[in-house]
């Protein structure tokens, strides 16, 4: 239980004070939960930044983005305008408005939960993260990056979200119910004919099927071909669990992402 709390009234400072005994508090979904994930001694108050508010367009290496800070809660996406369709259908699969409420989009992302509402969004899309750390350095990765280095990333503040407006990214999420946990949610981007897929299977891996992508760019490949390459993924070491056995959890996926292929390639979203 955390026995001290500091208000940061800039990401600089906030960022400063972050070390391995401190966590940022943001909307609190995870911290002030029964039985939380996260056990530090002081919390760092990130509410009153003014730099983490805020959407924006904004133009970046001749593409569009919608630029969201990172204290952003799930519902201020959702009713953001410009806001990419596809983004507003992933912060819906929290579906209590209570929590999307005070969830936010940073303290989300840095939780990298394997039954995570937005990775496999994030992913698909190619979005970027825009971090500042103890020094006050600004410094932009994409997800994937922050995903495959976050030992050395996990200290830095988030302070916004970029996701490209000119893509597609259609997803489908299985859960007994809307508030139950997913055993699998999966995504796929599409734009200019290239593909990219980001998954979230619960307790295994969040992961970019890069290969997977790249097959389907160039032919439509049969349920049984997706299967092969879902099983020979190493990263998708499937366990048996309440969810149902590993070749289910395998199946389930090659199908779904053959289903989702045939939507963003025949235009059948
Ligand atoms: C009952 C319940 C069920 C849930 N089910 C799901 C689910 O199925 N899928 C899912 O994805 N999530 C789920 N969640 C998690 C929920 O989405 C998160 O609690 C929420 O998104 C975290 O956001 P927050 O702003 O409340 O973070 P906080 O609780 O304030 O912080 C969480 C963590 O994020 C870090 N953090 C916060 N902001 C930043 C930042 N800007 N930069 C760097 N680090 C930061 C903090 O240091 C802390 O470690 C569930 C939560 C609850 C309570």
């Amino acid at each position: 239980m955390a026995e001290k709390l500091i208000i940061a009234e800039k990401s600089a400072q906030a960022a400063a004070l972050k070390n391995g005994d401190s966590a940022f508090l943001a909307g609190g979904t995870e911290i002030n939960r029964l039985d939380s994930s996260i056990d530090v001694s002081t919390l760092i108050s990130i509410g009153r930044i003014a730099e983490l508010d805020g959407i924006t367009e904004i133009e970046e290496e001749g593409r569009s983005y919608v630029r969201i800070g990172s204290m952003c809660t799930f519902q201020d996406i959702i009713d953001y305008p410009t806001v990419p369709g596809y983004l507003k259908d992933a912060c819906r699969f929290m579906a209590s408005r209570t929590k999307r409420n005070m969830a936010t989009i940073g303290g989300n992302i840095a939780l990298r939960r394997t039954d995570s509402y937005l990775y496999p969004t994030l992913i698909a899309c190619h979005a970027k993260l825009e971090f500042i750390d103890g020094n006050g350095e600004a410094d932009k990765r994409c997800v994937n990056c922050y995903l495959k280095r976050y030992d050395e990333l996990k200290d830095k503040l988030i302070v916004a979200v970029l996701v490209p407006v000119d893509i597609e990214v259609v997803s489908k999420r299985y859960s007994n119910t809307a508030q139950s946990h997913a055993v699998l949610t999966i995504s796929m981007g599409f734009r200019d004919g290239k593909i990219n897929l980001g998954v979230a299977a619960k307790s295994t891996a969040l992961v970019n099927l890069k290969e997977i992508s790249e097959a389907l760019e160039k032919k439509s490949l049969s349920d049984a071909e997706i299967l092969k390459m879902v099983s020979e993924n190493k990263e998708l070491d499937f366990k048996q669990d309440i969810f149902g056995s590993p070749e289910y959890k395998r199946y389930l996926l090659s199908v779904t992402i053959a289903d989702l292929a045939k939507k963003v390639k025949g235009g059948k979203r």
